[in-house]
């Protein structure tokens, strides 16, 4: 990877796009998908040169990573705004942002610090006032949501687009297994017994499992699987924002994240695998157990070979906001290609209270009823 050439000669940069038209800076725009200015309008399109996307081997790259020293990534902490000279402060991780002074949209090559760089992205194609229709409905949706809701996250929450990092993981699997497959049978058997003086044989038919040894093997190839590389959205947010249209990855290009929050990654590149790894075991012993066959089944051994692994790293449009209600902090995530949207939500306990309620009434209603089938009959009469 080129990257490894640059890191002697490495200096923090930081930079923006100027209009052709008025010097004023660009941003990307995702109804365009190109560069428009914010002072003037024009719109400057991009010009991206194809380079294909590769896949690269994870132990090489491991390997080569090894040797490398590893980098104090806190390095750069203060930047200054090319526009309009104000210093400040920079979020570790944080790739580009806006200059909290003056709104211009700043990239940093942060990257050069990193052992390795993004090589594709997929560019923002909601923009900020479909994202904010996305949480409207998304919010008015909500089973058991507080009342007020809508109108705390009308006023509370700020939308910030930001590309996070993504490890994508392909794996050719190999799993040895061995196990037991279970068939149900019924056995017949007699019983006697005495109703009203009289002997009576009740026959019943009595469930009983057979098991049978099984092992065998399952060879699965496993394609990008999708794991998040940040640690400033949990997990379990940034990993359930599919679908993903990867097969429209481009090639990185600065220039989309500009306007945008973007984020290098946080969570090591082998670190990301053990995750892939864990998701990878999950489906794998689905697989097994459907190999098996039978009613039941039961697995006493299990091994899993990878393979071939390879990874790349991406880049994924997201538009994200928190707001606060009764002091508590809630946060949510929407796919900026798909417009898939996830996030924490608070839970109105007297709504859940009134439909609990509302349901033993119920169910004691028609306790009653059977038990009283003479007002049952009134009360089919009075409500016809
Ligand atoms: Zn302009
Ligand atoms: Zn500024």
């Amino acid at each position: 990877m080129a990257e490894f050439d640059k890191i002697d000669k490495r200096s923090f940069k930081q930079k923006t796009f100027p209009c052709k038209k008025c010097g004023a800076s660009l941003v990307f725009s995702a109804k365009k998908s190109a560069l428009k200015c914010e002072y003037c309008g024009a719109v400057n399109y991009l010009k991206v040169p194809k380079i294909p996307i590769y896949e690269h081997s994870l132990d090489d790259t491991l390997r080569e990573l090894e040797k490398r020293p590893r980098f104090d990534l806190k390095a750069p902490k203060e930047i200054k705004c090319p526009i309009c000279s104000a210093s400040f402060k920079l979020t570790p991780h944080i790739r580009s942002t806006r200059c909290p002074y003056c709104d211009a949209p700043i990239i940093t090559n942060l990257d050069i610090f990193m052992p390795l760089s993004p090589e594709s992205l997929l560019s923002f194609k909601i923009n900020q006032k479909e994202a904010k229709e996305l949480f409207k409905k998304w919010v008015g949706s909500l089973w058991f949501a507080p009342n007020k809701l809508e109108k705390y996250t009308k006023e509370d929450s700020k939308f910030e687009g930001i590309y996070l990092p993504y490890w994508t993981y392909d794996s050719m699997t190999t799993t040895h297994f061995q196990g037991y497959r279970g068939d149900t049978y019924y056995e017949r058997s007699r019983r006697r017994v005495y109703i009203d003086g009289r002997e009576r044989i009740i026959e019943d038919l009595e469930p009983k499992i057979r098991w049978q040894p099984v092992s065998g093997e399952i060879k699965k190839h496993f394609d990008d699987v999708l794991i998040g590389a940040t640690k400033t959205i949990p997990r379990k947010l940034a990993d359930s924002l599919e679908p993903w249209d990867l097969e429209n990855l481009i090639s990185y290009d600065e220039r989309y994240l500009s306007g945008f929050e973007s984020e290098t990654y946080s969570v090591a590149l082998d670190e990301g695998f053990e995750y892939a790894k864990n998701y990878m075991e999950f489906e794998l012993t689905n697989a097994v157990r459907r190999k098996i066959g039978g009613d039941h089944q039961k697995i006493s051994y299990m091994q899993i070979y990878h393979d071939q692994k390879s990874f790349k790293y991406i880049l994924l449009p997201v538009w994200t906001a928190h707001f606060r209600y009764k002091q508590k902090e809630y946060r949510f995530v929407i796919n900026a290609r798909s417009g898939v949207i996830k996030g924490e939500r608070p839970y109105s306990k007297i709504k859940i209270f009134i439909a609990l309620l509302a349901g033993v009434l119920f169910f004691i209603a028609i306790l009653y009823l059977n038990e009283n089938p003479n007002i049952a009959i009134f009360l089919e009469k009075f409500l016809r």
